[in-house]
């Protein structure tokens, strides 16, 4: 494994180190997201709420802080004539792997679905639901996939492609 890709892979097994809006989690105390739910302790997010909510603190989680300031995590562009002729199918394909990743992954989240001239253009709130997506699709309807890392950013680029 040349050093790059040991780069990449320290990211994925990390990305809490190298999210821009999970830094100032490290220090936190409980903490409930009054938005989503979402619960905070012990420097893991859940969606099992906290023993002592009574006590919790109460602030936006990174997830809709994206959510809200639209900057995404992941970016996946699905292109070509089937993605025209399917984009229901598409589409519940991506909303069946979100609903798989937020479960267990309550930062995982999909922003928005939109329909343009090109295909369709997804935006999440995690690198991890992008490239489940993008497996997703390459898994049920063959294409061609890439996915580029952004090593500067926390960010990441999912392109797929089936004429
Ligand atoms: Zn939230």
């Amino acid at each position: 494994m040349d050093k790059h890709r040991q780069s990449i892979s320290d990211k994925l097994i990390q990305p809490e180190h190298h999210d821009p809006y999970l830094k100032a989690w490290h220090q936190r105390s409980d903490t409930l997201c009054p938005q989503c739910g979402a619960a905070y302790q012990a420097g893991r997010w859940t969606w099992q709420g906290l023993i002592n909510a009574a006590t919790a603190e109460e602030a936006v989680c990174p997830a809709c802080q994206r959510i809200a300031e639209d900057v995404p995590a992941g970016t996946i562009s699905l292109r070509g004539d089937f993605v025209k002729q399917h984009s229901d199918e598409l589409c519940g394909l991506i909303r069946n792997t979100e609903e798989m990743e937020k479960s267990q992954h309550p930062l995982e989240r999909l922003m928005a679905i939109s329909d343009d001239a090109d295909g369709l253009t997804v935006t999440t709130t995690g690198l991890h639901l992008a490239q489940r997506i993008g497996h997703a699709l390459e898994a049920a309807y063959d294409g061609d996939l890439k996915i580029h890392y952004n090593n500067e950013e926390y960010y990441v680029d999912v392109h797929w492609q089936r004429d």
